[in-house]
């Protein structure tokens, strides 16, 4: 397939899910079981997508490389067992390691909770001409510190700053970074991964079945789904409050695995073709000493 067509058909795949303005937005209207016009006839067939979309993705990756100019910032939240690494190990698997970071963010050190809760994320982004996977990220402030307030009294935090607005105040500076970001030459994606309870429920099954599974399995997530219900009203509170023209969330069904991936790589695909990638042009000085290189290899005996 043409890259033109490609592009064309990421965009098709990717653009239902992305949501750019969160006045409205409403968790409830994304089923975590829907797979667009496709079935699961089609499974081999998307498959078939998402491998050209890595070839794809290898390739703009390359340019976005040698251009050395844009940084991607790529943001993966969600719930336990939705398939955040999944995703991110299948829509990656074809790009240069060299070209490509990811992070995963675990509850904050020490040391972490000594700065800003942005510190630590700041200190992750990627360098220009590569692309950077947040596997979980600086919205955990939003989402599990609002779901456990507790936390929140461990952050060290002066008191008098930790209001009843704190939520709002921590949306605003979000949205606030990755505006300067964005200005910045860094285009920022963020996915969350919407999985269904039920289908949780059936993987966590799965895992303590499946004896290569078991040490992905803990306690504490079984633990986390009895709030449920806070997390989904945080999510989207989160989604509402910070998707942006220029650093959408893209809430993308995941009780189907090869559909998210497909979703996830098309949505990726679609982000670089933004940016006008190419391999830098080559001035006559540059094609003279590529010449005079030339000439001297063949001269060699
Ligand atoms: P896996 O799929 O391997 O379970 P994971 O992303 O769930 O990957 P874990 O080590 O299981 O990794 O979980 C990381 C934990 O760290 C999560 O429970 C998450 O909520 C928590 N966490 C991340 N950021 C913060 C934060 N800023 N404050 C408090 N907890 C956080
Ligand atoms: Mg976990």
């Amino acid at each position: 397939m043409k890259l033109k067509k490609l592009l064309k058909m990421a965009y098709y795949f990717a653009e239902p899910y992305c949501v750019t303005n969160g006045g409205k937005f409403r968790l409830k209207d994304v089923d975590p079981g829907d797979t667009g016009e496709l079935t699961d006839e089609d499974k081999p067939a998307a498959k078939e997508g998402l491998a050209m979309g890595v070839e794809a993705l290898n390739e703009m990756q390359q340019m976005l490389y040698a251009q050395d100019k844009w940084a991607v910032l790529l943001i993966f939240q969600a719930m336990d067992a939705a398939g955040k690494d999944g995703a991110i190990r299948h829509v990656m698997s074809g790009v240069n390691p060299q070209g490509c970071q990811v992070y995963s963010f675990k509850t904050p050190s020490a040391e972490e909770l000594d700065h800003d809760f942005m510190w630590r994320s700041m200190k992750a982004l990627p360098e220009r001409g590569r692309i950077g996977i947040f596997n979980r990220s600086y919205y955990e402030e939003t989402l599990v510190v609002r779901v456990h307030e507790e936390l929140l009294r461990h952050q060290k935090i002066p008191p008098q700053l930790v209001g009843k607005s704190i939520w709002d105040e921590r949306f605003q500076d979000i949205r606030k970074m990755e505006r300067y970001l964005s200005r910045n030459g860094v285009l920022i994606r963020k996915f969350f991964l919407h999985v269904s309870k039920k289908e949780q429920k059936k993987r966590f099954l799965e895992r303590l079945e499946t004896p290569e599974k078991h040490w992905k399995f803990s306690l504490g997530d079984a633990k986390e789904r009895g709030h449920w219900d806070d997390y989904m009203s945080a999510y989207e509170d989160m989604i509402r409050n910070t998707a942006t023209d220029h650093a959408p969330w893209y809430v993308i069904p995941a009780d189907n695995k090869w559909y998210t991936r497909l979703i996830v790589a098309a949505a990726v695909i679609d982000g670089l073709a933004s940016l006008d990638l190419h391999f830098p042009k080559v001035g006559p000085e540059k094609r003279a000493e590529l010449d005079t290189a030339r000439r001297a290899l063949l001269a060699e005996r």
